[in-house]
């Protein structure tokens, strides 16, 4: 897609710190290094984002991660662990669209740059709601 800046990254047109190239991967430093290591996963096709990946191609996609993770997990043995994430959407704060998966090294519990703000919500529901959501859910996937 001529005006996004992964596919120009993938096609050298901006540049980019390659980490990994296949025929349909790609992947790079994320130039925010939001922890040390930060690296983006992409697939060559442009695609928005999760919701327009085909199976195909998100099998092709995840099945590399393991490998870049571990790249990621083993260049430096202050690595402890790694999150993946994957915005999708503005409201999940998705600001390029080209589909892409971050992998955040993780070094400390405390202040190692990534923090997830994530309350705690299960007094909310009663059993009665969450089999609902759960029924609602089963039925969407069928849809
Ligand atoms: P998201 O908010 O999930 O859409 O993440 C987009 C990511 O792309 C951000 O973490 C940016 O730092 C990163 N990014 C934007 N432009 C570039 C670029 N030219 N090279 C590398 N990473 C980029
Ligand atoms: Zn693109």
């Amino acid at each position: 897609m001529s005006d996004c800046i992964f596919c120009k990254i993938i096609d050298g047109e901006i540049p980019g710190r390659k980490i990994y190239e296949d025929e349909d991967v790609f992947a790079f430093l994320d130039i925010s290094q939001v922890t040390k290591g930060h690296t983006l996963v992409i697939s060559k096709e442009h695609v928005r984002n999760i919701f327009d990946y085909s199976d195909e191609l998100a099998a092709t996609v995840f099945s590399k991660i393991p490998k870049i993770a571990r790249a990621v997990k083993t260049f430096d043995p202050e690595v402890k662990g790694l999150n993946l994430l994957m915005n999708n959407e503005p409201i999940a704060s998705q600001s390029v669209f080209h589909g892409h998966v971050h992998l955040l090294p993780r070094y400390s519990e405390h202040n190692d740059g990534f923090g997830l703000k994530w309350e705690e919500h299960s007094s909310d529901y009663s059993d009665q709601e969450l089999d609902d959501i759960q029924q609602a859910v089963i039925k969407a996937l069928d849809n």
